[in-house]
């Protein structure tokens, strides 16, 4: 990006860009997985983010991103959050599929993927959990075997975010006996035959994540993305992404304080001690947010485990918040609908999605710390 520009000066042109710029009818800021509803609005907005070069600026320059400063990564989240839009169509294009794309990904695979990706013409979601396999990932039993110069796959997957709505899948699969070894990691595409997503009804209504059923689905075999069985090292740069978008999207918990603050102001329910809960969430995002700018400042490799820190983080805060506004505002006034329902509702997924509290636990005892097991 510019390097000429300042930070503040780059906040400035966005905040100026997003109060002007166009917005599909219903655009709202869904987070980082669209509902099946939202989806229209989201592809359209993510269009309108790359004709203005927004759209995935922490991409480098060679694949059509910003090359963005984190610092600017930041402000661009911090500004879409107080604008309420998404700050893209999804997580798992931009964020997750496209840097592994571009690290393990075919030259062929790069530019038949990356462009959609960035033009927000293509939807990904990411195919690992299983009914029997989401902590222990390594232990998933879809398998992929070959067939000619194709390979037939055939298993369930659990849990896959916008499913119902994606164009193509980072599909992990067993392709041997060896427990990492033996797993391959696919680019699968979602309109295949014996393909079927099932939507799950979630707590707070919404139903943005499915069961994917594989029957027999033929893929090509240029559809292994690595080598075979090298799936469990795509899977860890994969989550070690995911762990750092997360805490990308952690600036936007301010603008999300401020709100059970102002709600709490206007029902004259801000006592003082409800001002010292505030005052030590608010000391924990900015930690948060100085933890992410250092992790993603320092060039360090996509699967460190270190990233477990920003994950651990930003759920459990994420997690506070909605339940600060529980017991601020009162179980019936949320009840009645109140927009914070969600945030408290969704906060408790946070401690979940991309591994959970406990596991981010043992990674930093084990990995970071050299506790033993
Ligand atoms: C909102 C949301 C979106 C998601 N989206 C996707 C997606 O798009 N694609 C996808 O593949 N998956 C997705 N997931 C699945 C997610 O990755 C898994 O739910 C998660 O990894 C936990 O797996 P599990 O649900 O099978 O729980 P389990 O692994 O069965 O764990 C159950 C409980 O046991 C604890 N536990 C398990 N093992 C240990 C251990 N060794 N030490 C201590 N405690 C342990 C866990 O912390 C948890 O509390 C999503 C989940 C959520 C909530």
């Amino acid at each position: 990006m510019d390097g000429s520009v300042t930070g503040e000066e780059f906040r400035t042109r966005v905040r100026d860009w997003l109060a002007s710029a166009p917005r599909p009818e219903g655009l709202h800021d869904y987070g980082g997985t669209p509902q099946l509803a939202d989806v229209p609005a989201g592809r359209q907005w993510h269009r309108t983010l790359f004709e203005a070069g927004y759209a995935c600026l922490h991409w480098p320059a060679e694949h059509g991103g910003r090359d963005a400063s984190v610092l600017e990564q930041a402000i661009f989240a911090e500004e879409a959050a107080r604008a309420g839009v998404p700050r893209q169509l999804n997580i798992v294009g931009p964020d997750l599929a496209g840097p592994v794309l571009m690290r393990y990904g075919t030259e062929a695979q790069q530019r038949r993927h990356l462009p959609p990706i960035l033009r927000g013409e293509h939807l990904w979601c990411q195919l690992f959990s299983e009914p029997e396999a989401g902590s222990d990932l390594a232990s998933l039993r879809t398998r992929a075997r070959p067939d000619g110069d194709h390979w037939l796959v055939d298993g369930q997957k659990v849990w896959t975010s916008a499913a119902g709505a994606a164009d193509y899948g980072l599909l992990l699969a067993r392709t041997g006996e060896d427990r990492h070894r033996g797993i391959t990691a696919f680019v699968v595409d979602m309109t295949l035959p014996g393909i079927t997503v099932r939507p799950l009804r979630q707590l707070d209504g919404e139903s943005k994540f499915n069961e994917v059923f594989f029957d027999d689905v033929r893929l090509s075999g240029d559809s292994v993305l690595g080598e075979v069985g090298q799936g469990w090292r795509v899977a860890t740069a994969t989550l070690g992404q995911e762990r750092l978008s997360l805490g990308a999207q952690a600036v936007g918990m301010f603008e999300a304080l401020r709100e059970v603050a102002d709600a709490a102001r206007e029902r004259g329910l801000l006592d003082p001690v409800l001002e010292d809960t505030i005052t030590a969430l608010w000391t924990r995002i900015w930690l948060l947010r100085a933890t992410w700018l250092r992790a993603v400042g320092t060039d360090t490799e996509l699967g460190s485990s270190a990233f477990s820190v920003l994950k651990l983080v930003s759920s459990e805060v994420y997690r506070d918040l909605g339940d600060l506004a529980t017991s601020a505002l009162g179980t019936d006034t949320l009840a009645a609908g109140h927009p914070l329902l969600r945030r408290m509702l969704v906060g408790r997924a946070q401690t979940i999605l991309g591994g959970t509290s406990e596991i981010q636990r043992n990674i930093l005892a084990e990995r970071v710390l050299g506790l033993p097991r």
